[in-house]
């Protein structure tokens, strides 16, 4: 339902949480979060409002990380609960994944990622679509957002998702299918979210994602392509700020 992420020389929680917190009108039943620290991939989630999630993250204590995503859920697949909420992760435990829709033809995907030994801890349709993109990943010696690339040439369905990978802690990786994702452009970081509200207050430049485009956030550097492995321009709108 809500998506946030934050990648840059800040401390990505506090951006997140507001950023959750901003997408709340939106409605949802859980909230999740994904960092990347010194201790490498820890995701906390919650059924219930983000000011639960929030007591939970305090109970976890000193989460320093300037690379997060965050999530708000309407539960499609799988009822409300702390497992189905999002963010998802690989069987590796390096990648998470945040997304907004619905991955149509997940029963069959499933059906052969078990096949091949995978297990899963969720009812959702978007653990299945985190691991399907692991399975490529790890089988072929590519980087993740060409494994995500060809894994979404399979995918049938609506989405807007989020990627981090644990082996490259500063890159953010979205992509997009009738679900809308708006890439904040601000000096040394950028965001993403499923619409301007939290991006507003840090900066006006705006690139809204189109269908079958994948974004790679790495280096301070935006790169956008199509799923045909197209190089696309983003054009950066100038947002209205009210303030
Ligand atoms: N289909 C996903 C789920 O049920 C995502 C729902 C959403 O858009 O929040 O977990």
């Amino acid at each position: 339902c809500g998506i946030v992420a934050y990648v840059g020389q800040q401390e990505a929680l506090p951006i997140v949480i507001k950023g959750l917190k901003r997408l709340e009108y939106r409605g949802y039943d859980s909230a999740g979060v994904a960092l990347i620290d010194k201790n490498g991939l820890s995701v906390y989630k919650k059924k219930g409002k983000v000011s639960k999630l929030e007591a939970h993250l305090k109970e976890a204590g000193d989460l320093k990380s300037t690379i997060g995503i965050g999530h708000t859920r309407w539960a499609t697949h799988g009822e409300p609960n702390d497992s189905n909420a999002h963010p998802h992760y690989s069987s590796s435990e390096k990648i998470a994944i945040i997304h907004n829709g619905i991955i149509e033809n997940y029963e069959v995907l499933k059906k052969d990622l078990i096949s091949k030994g995978y297990s899963f801890q969720s009812e959702t349709d978007t653990e299945v679509l985190v691991k399907f993109i692991e399975d490529i990943y790890v089988n072929n010696s590519i980087s993740l957002e060409e494994a995500l690339r060809l894994a979404l040439h399979q995918v049938v369905g609506a989405y807007a998702i989020v990627l981090i990978n644990k082996e490259e802690p500063g890159t953010l990786i979205a992509a997009r299918k009738g679900s809308p994702l708006v890439i904040g452009v601000g000096e040394d970081e950028f965001f993403l979210a499923s619409d301007a509200t939290p991006i507003i207050e840090y900066t006006n430049k705006v690139v809204y994602l189109d269908d079958y485009e994948i974004a790679v956030i790495r280096n301070n550097r935006l790169q956008v392509k199509t799923i045909q492995n197209v190089e696309t321009n983003p054009y950066i709108n100038k947002l209205e700020m009210e303030l």
